[in-house]
């Protein structure tokens, strides 16, 4: 029946490896979409990701192929996002699915989010279609590829396509390859309905609008649906497929991936990884959901303007629906108000965040430098979850502070292991373990404090290795570090957002830098203003921003009116993102400035 006519896969590979472009080209060649309407890496539609050209969000979408046995297969494509803050993404698509296809870049060969998006389409059983791309290029090695697959992977590669997904060679094989060898979905159409929710996004119109996976039974518009986890209902409203518009459908059935829409207003009744069932006919366990991805920084963020602050409550939680990920809890500082501390899948992710609700919500935010979450250990017996390093407690009462270590798995040539071994000792990192793939490459595998790696600790490594390195990690466990809390003092006071956490080794050192930098950062003003880095009561390092020397704002009374509107105009502008701290103005800037090292 239809459901043999049914293929549902993801496209999975290392960044930049070509997934949205074979997308684009799997599209086309369907007349999914006309060629009036191609544009490049057509899936990603958010701004940010066009304008960055990476994919941030999964995207599913349906199309009908006519394969060479003279028959109509329906395909469920989902394109992932490879960088590693959204692996989470990867594995939602990778649960609706039965097959992924392995992007392999010809000139870049295995990296380490290949191997990792391999791992997790093994763990969702999933059949893998290997597909070496980018072979129009003249430094494609396409048989060195494979070479490197068989080996280094253990994936068969005999049947592997080459294909350049840019000009679109070897695509249509790869079509045919998936009617082939990818299985087709089962499920019993006579079952009670299950259907997994693997993404959401908030509609003004529509409102929250479910991406599901049917693996049982039916629904069609007017069903009375129920959450199996949240226990809300709701009266379907629509059922369709993206394609990549939404096409409302008659029903959704077993096999299917589509999405629902049933006016839901209330964020909470509907989260991802629920199970939907039919509320008078109820299947009766849930699908196992995803497990709750959990932060690996923190930062506040605090609306510019106060009164903001309900605004970006709702901003957050419509945008933590569409990125399950996304954690957040109201929070205070003396020095930015009322805001919220937000946790982060890393900075990629926390900077797509922040982008998002400036964009998508039209707010300006003040965002703190992100932390780590550390445990600390008091003489009283308790011990601290910190996620705010202005919420450390007294030095007095700490007994010792463990910190999160990854584990972190790095693929380079031979030549280029001893420049990632001194970096990683250089980031505090203790080694693990060293594997050769191959006669010319290795994989090291080194414990990092998840602090270093957050910062800039992935440019490092590709700047040390002429960017042939690649790097996968995950959360590994918490370890004993020796560290101290740095304060801040502007003028004399305290600024609780300027804290942070170091290695008590850097302390006087970093002091020092963050000192300077925020010297160059915040603007002199009509008097002299001390900066001062503290741990506990010791001052640490010192420096001083100078008062202006003459009274700029006098002359511009003198001015003619029109010119003193531009002036005040322009600095109206220029204090955009700029928050009072006492009797200073700090830029946005300054708050950043701890993440700025050597
Ligand atoms: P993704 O991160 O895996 O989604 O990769 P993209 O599809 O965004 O592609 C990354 C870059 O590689 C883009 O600049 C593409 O134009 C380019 N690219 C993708 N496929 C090919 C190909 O077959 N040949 C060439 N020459 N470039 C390609
Ligand atoms: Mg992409």
């Amino acid at each position: 029946e239809r459901q043999k006519h049914i293929r549902n896969f993801s496209i999975v590979a290392h960044i930049d490896h070509g997934k949205s472009t074979l997308a684009d080209r799997i599209l086309e060649m369907t007349d999914t979409v006309s060629k009036r309407e191609m544009t490049n890496q057509i899936l990603d539609d958010m701004e940010l990701e066009r304008e960055r050209g990476i994919t941030i969000k999964l995207n599913a979408v349906a199309l009908t192929y006519h394969a060479d046995d003279g028959e109509d297969y329906i395909f469920h494509l989902i394109d992932t996002p490879g960088h590693v803050d959204f692996s989470y993404e990867v594995s939602r698509s990778l649960a609706a699915c039965e097959g992924a296809i392995l992007v392999v870049d010809a000139t870049q060969g295995v990296e380490a989010q290949t191997l990792a998006n391999v791992y997790l389409a093994l763990d969702n059983d999933l059949e893998i279609l290997p597909v070496i791309n980018k072979i129009d290029l003249p430094s494609a090695d396409a048989a060195g590829t494979k070479a490197q697959i068989e080996e280094e992977i253990g994936l068969d590669t005999d049947e592997a396509v080459d294909i350049s997904a840019k000009s679109g060679l070897g695509v249509k094989d790869v079509l045919e390859k998936i009617v082939q060898d990818i299985p087709a979905p089962t499920g019993d159409l006579d079952a009670p309905l299950k259907a997994l929710i693997f993404d959401s996004k908030y509609d003004d119109y529509r409102g929250v609008v479910l991406s599901v996976r049917v693996t049982e039974g039916v629904v069609k518009r007017g069903d009375r649906i129920k959450f199996i986890n949240s226990g809300a209902e709701y009266e379907v409203a629509e059922v369709g497929i993206n394609s990549p518009k939404p096409i409302a459908q008659d029903y959704l059935m077993a096999g299917d991936v589509g999405y629902i829409t049933a006016s839901i207003k209330d964020i909470k009744d509907a989260r991802v990884g629920d199970t939907i069932t039919i509320a008078n006919n109820p299947a009766p366990e849930a699908i196992h959901g995803y497990r709750q991805m959990q932060p690996m920084v923190y930062a506040g963020l605090y609306p510019t303007d106060n009164a903001k602050f309900n605004d970006l409550r709702e901003a957050l939680e419509k945008l933590q629906l569409n990125d399950a990920a996304l954690t957040f809890e109201p929070e205070s500082s003396q020095a930015l108000g009322f805001g919220f501390r937000c946790g982060f899948l890393g900075m990629l992710h926390m900077d797509v965040i922040q982008e998002r609700l400036e964009r998508e919500f039209n707010l300006e935010l003040i965002t703190t430098a992100p932390s780590v979450t550390y445990h600390v250990y008091q003489h009283d017996g308790e011990m601290l979850n910190v996620e705010n390093p202005a919420e450390m407690p007294d030095v007095t009462m700490i007994k010792s502070i463990e910190e999160p270590f990854v584990k972190a798995s790095i693929m380079v040539p031979n030549d280029y292991v001893g420049a990632v071994m001194e970096l990683c000792q250089r980031k505090r990192g203790q080694f693990d373990t060293m594997e050769y793939l191959s006669d010319t490459r290795v994989n090291v595998m080194y414990h990092i404090p998840l602090a270093e790696i957050i910062y800039d600790f992935f440019d490092r490594l590709k700047s040390s290795t002429r960017g042939y390195a690649s790097l996968d990690y995950e959360i590994d466990d918490y370890r004993p570090s020796d560290l101290v809390k740095i304060d801040i003092l502007l003028n004399g006071d305290r600024v609780d957002a300027l804290s942070f956490i170091s290695h008590r080794s850097f302390a006087e050192q970093r002091g020092r830098e963050i000192a300077t930098t925020l010297k160059g950062i915040i603007p002199r003003q009509n008097f002299e203003i001390p900066i001062q880095a503290a741990i506990g009561s010791k001052i640490i390092a010192r420096t001083n921003i100078k008062a202006y020397r003459k009274d700029v704002t006098a002359r511009i009374h003198t001015g003619d009116p029109d010119r003193r509107a531009k002036l005040l105009d322009k600095q109206k502008r220029g204090k955009k993102r700029m928050k009072a701290v006492g009797k200073v103005e700090v830029p946005q800037a300054a708050f950043m400035a701890v993440l700025q090292t050597d």
